[in-house]
């Protein structure tokens, strides 16, 4: 028969699945003999059955019955008996936390009888009405509903007419009077007296408090899966609020913020857990516990040591203490910021807890990442004006504009505030320096443009009332209007009025070689985990550079090569003119004089990246992009030569390129004559570029340098494409004295170059996977379409987890890239393969790359460090790989 129930004795951490993270870590407490009250817990399979049918799965009830009275047995003490009765702890808790999100009750047991019992034995009758009055207002609100401020606003009053020295009994006794008839007018009968029903009552809206509005948005933004549903812990109280040698407390094994170590915590004496949250005295810092009671304090870091040991990680617990006697009432593996995540790192390796290969695990891609970001300067800052969700990283500030016109408008920078955005608000999306929206969480159309971009956003503050009409927003009783400056913090969501003082981050200014690695704890950790990564990784990391200044920054930051050099960029600015010339010419003479214009400076823009790159291998890209980019709009040319001929001018150049222009225009360029295509039907070009690298190379070599260019056809399809460029690639390599070998090679960026990837290997040096065309050929997305227009409705959907443009699709595109890898390397083993789209920069990404075998991701330069970070921990937890984000 199926099991709902285990005691705490009998569970343990691994079965956080069926127990709940709380469950599994309390009976984890209870096997490790710290002072845990005893318990049980309902299995998220009862939840879950709950969930389906609306009703606890037969057999449940007994069960529970059972447990409960192995505790009564253990305790000597019953539920429901009037002369020492036992009160229980009914907790909410899941496989992953959610703090605050789902419900807890206290004090079940308490009724007319009991309540004099709970008197009698703590000596406190004081204590024993409270208890009950807080028991009414907890089921109250959990079990029916009922508003809290109508309790609170009876406790108010009563507490306004008592004496320093709080309600006395009567009137505590008074105060449950009234609470029993709130109760009775808003549910339609009395208070449950009997305790079983009470605890059962309990057990069922914990339950349902999983699919509680809150719970169920806070899922969605941390992709926590909806149907796992919660386990429920019934324990027996423990009582923080009997007098001043009882209190209640949380606490970190080490600074959860920056890391640094030693306790760090709050505690409140003589109070229950709920009155830290509801803030009705505050709370003192844990040191001053070890004045109040210097035994407890010191037994409480004895523990804390203890289940740091155990868990071999940072470790948060809940604590209560009852007339001098320590209670532990929660633990788990705590939440960390990302710098306290790398510090917490290092200090375990140096503690000996953990070896560095496990520190690697610790830490993620994303955390780095966000390490990198330039920062507010908090010192000093106001209080933030509100708090959204931190839906894309950065810190921007900037003046409030309303829409996107705008913004595209703006000199300055400007956030761009909108209550939602949509496939209008692109143009200001790009413009703004960060967007703001009061609606949607991490999956709005915001967020995941935004995040696309790289631009910062704050999402879902809901407390903005954002009136576009009007240009103005109001925050509470605070508008703020347009012009006005804003500082949004797109990490911790968090959003100021005025200009927040920016700083670069000490993180970042190491990696650029700016910062001693020993400059401070976070940038020491960073260097030895970093330094670690390195060690143990197998895939190479290289950078995507068109300029030496970028291949330079590119080698500062770790980067062993360049994987990708575009040299569309250096068709541009001034350059166009000869372009022009190249497309216009009239007859060979005319092209090859444009060509021959080219050639020294492609060459000098080669010069300058492989020396920058000395030592260490450049790829580079044949012309990538049809040929029209190159010439002015057609829409611009169409309105220049109008208004010629209106003046009766002749249109001279400008009608010779629109001509040009109408003749070239393509209904899909992306899909039209580019890429290897452009190679094979302009006579010369590529023959060019191709002799540009040689020439460079042979210039390095004669000046002592190393150069080690390879030369990437791209958009190949089929071998003879690539046969073809390779043939006439050779002719003039071989033409060239001096020049060191150049291999040659292919991206494989479109479907049909994958499933054919044994025939083109036979003719390529080696491969380099272009992701970004590669998914948008797999899906037939065209990315600049689809990433504004459907991909939000999508990720809201479902329909992907995340954008396959920001990890890799590994089901889909990852097949096509496996295919690839094994039958081009079964064609020409050693062949070498890398992948050059931007998911080389994505840290899950990277883990299925180097899953897939790959010698090398290529990423823009600020991403190496992630890379790297990232395929150092491919390397030691390979079946972690895919799981950065958790
Ligand atoms: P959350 O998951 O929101 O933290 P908890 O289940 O931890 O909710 O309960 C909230 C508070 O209730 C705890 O911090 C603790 O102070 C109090 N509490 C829980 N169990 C007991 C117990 N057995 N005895 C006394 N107080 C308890
Ligand atoms: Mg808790
Ligand atoms: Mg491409």
């Amino acid at each position: 028969m199926a099991r709902y129930v285990y005691d705490f004795i009998e569970g343990d951490r691994s079965r956080a699945d069926v127990l709940g993270g709380k469950g599994a870590n309390l009976a984890e407490m209870t096997r490790l003999g710290l002072p845990v009250p005893p318990g049980f817990t309902v299995t998220t399979d009862a939840c879950r059955a709950y969930l389906a049918t609306g009703a606890p799965p037969a057999g449940l009830f007994e069960e529970v019955n059972a447990h409960l009275r192995e505790i009564e047995a253990r305790l000597d003490r019953r539920l429901g008996d009037p002369v020492d009765p036992l009160l229980l702890a009914v907790r909410s808790g899941g496989r992953y936390s959610m703090p605050g999100m789902m419900e807890t009750i206290l004090d079940i047991g308490l009724n007319d009888a009991t309540v004099g019992g709970l008197a009698a034995r703590s000596g406190d009758e004081r204590f024993a009405w409270d208890s009950y009055r807080r028991l009414i207002q907890m089921f109250g609100h959990t079990v029916h509903d009922i508003p809290p401020e109508e309790f609170a606003h009876e406790l108010a009053a009563v507490r306004a007419t008592a004496g320093p020295a709080g309600p006395s009994a009567g009137q505590l006794r008074d105060l449950v009077d009234t609470y029993k008839k709130i109760f009775a007018r808003h549910v339609g009968h009395d208070f449950p007296q009997a305790p079983h029903e009470q605890l059962f009552l309990a057990i069922r809206s914990v339950f349902a408090s999983w699919n509680s509005e809150r719970a169920r948005i806070y899922r969605r933004q941390e992709r926590i899966p909806d149907d796992l549903g919660t386990a429920v812990n019934v324990m027996a109280m423990v009582f923080g609020n009997l007098g001043p040698d009882s209190g209640t407390g949380v606490a970190f094994t080490r600074d959860p913020a920056t890391g640094a170590p030693g306790v760090y915590g709050d505690y409140l004496a003589d109070a229950q857990g709920e009155d830290v949250v509801a803030g009705i005295r505050n709370t003192v810092p844990l040191a001053e516990l070890g004045r109040l009671d210097p035994v407890s304090f010191r037994r409480l870091g004895e523990i804390m040591a203890t289940l740091e040991r155990h868990y071999r990680d940072l470790c948060d617990i809940e604590f209560t203490i009852e007339r001098g006697r320590l209670w532990m009432l929660q633990t788990r593996v705590g939440k960390r910021t990302a710098a306290a995540a790398f510090v917490i790192a290092a200090q375990l390796v140096d503690e000996g807890l953990i070896t560095a290969d496990e520190a690697l695990t610790r830490v993620t891609g994303a955390q780095l990442a966000q390490l990198m970001f330039p920062a507010f300067d908090l010192t000093g800052a106001p209080e933030p004006l509100a708090v959204g969700v931190g839906a894309s990283p950065g810190a921007a500030v900037g003046r409030v504009v309303f829409d996107s016109a705008a913004a595209a408008a703006a000199t300055g920078p400007v956030i761009l505030v909108r209550r939602e955005t949509n496939p209008d608000d692109l143009p200001g999306m790009i413009a703004a320096a960060g967007v703001l929206t009061s609606r949607g969480g991490k999956t709005s159309h915001a967020a995941v443009v935004a995040r696309g971009m790289g631009r910062t956003c704050v999402c879902g503050a809901e407390a903005l009332r954002i009136d576009s009409e009007r240009g103005e927003v109001a925050v509470g009783d605070r508008v703020v209007r347009a012009g006005e400056v804003i500082s949004i913090d797109g990490d911790s969501g968090r959003i100021w009025l005025g200009e927040i003082p920016v700083q670069p981050s000490p993180v970042a200014r190491y990696l650029a070689g700016e910062l001693d690695a020993e400059a401070d704890p976070l940038v020491a950790a960073v260097h030895r985990l970093l330094g670690h990564a390195d060690a143990v990784r197998k895939l190479g990391v290289r950078a995507n550079a068109d300029t030496p200044r970028d291949a330079g920054r590119a080698r500062r930051l770790g980067a062993t090569g360049v994987g990708l050099c575009r040299t569309e960029h250096m068709f541009l600015g001034e350059r166009r003119s000869l372009v022009e010339r190249l497309i216009l010419a009239d007859g060979p003479a005319e092209r090859e004089a444009a060509l021959a214009a080219l050639l020294p400076l492609q060459r000098a823009d080669f010069a300058g990246i492989l020396a920058a790159m000395d030592g260490l291998p450049v790829t580079i890209r044949l012309l990538d992009p049809p040929l029209h980019e190159f010439l002015p709009p057609l829409a611009e040319l169409t309105a220049r030569v109008a208004r010629a001929e209106a003046l009766g001018e002749d249109p001279g150049r400008d009608g010779t390129l629109l001509d040009a222009v109408r003749r070239m225009h393509e209904a899909n360029p992306m899909l039209g004559l580019r890429g290897v295509r452009l190679g094979l039907v302009v006579p010369g070009l590529f023959a060019m570029q191709v002799r540009a690298v040689a020439e460079a190379a042979a210039e390095r070599v004669r000046a002592g340098g190393d150069p080690r260019p390879e030369i990437m056809v791209p958009l190949v399809g089929d071998v003879r494409e690539l046969a073809a460029v390779r043939d006439e690639a050779e002719r003039v390599l071989a033409g060239v004295d001096g020049a060191p070998e150049i291999p040659i090679g292919t991206m494989i960026e479109v479907p049909r170059a994958a499933l054919t990837a044994g025939e083109i290997a036979a003719e390529a040096h080696f491969f380099s996977f272009g992701t970004n065309d590669l998914t948008q050929t797999t899906w037939a997305f065209s990315r600049d379409d689809v990433e504004g227009s459907f991909f939000g409705a999508y990720l809201e959907r479902g329909i992907f987890p995340v954008s396959p443009f920001e990890r890799i699709d590994a089901t889909g595109v990852g097949r096509l890239i496996r295919l690839a890898v094994a039958e081009g390397r079964a064609a020409r083993p050693g062949l070498t393969v890398g992948v050059c789209g931007e998911h080389g920069g994505d840290p899950d990404s990277v883990a299925f790359f180097a899953e897939a075998g790959l010698d090398y991701v290529s990423c823009s330069p600020y991403r190496v460090p992630i890379a790297r970070l990232a395929a150092g921990r491919a390397a030691v937890a390979p079946t972690t790989g895919t799981s950065d984000s958790r």
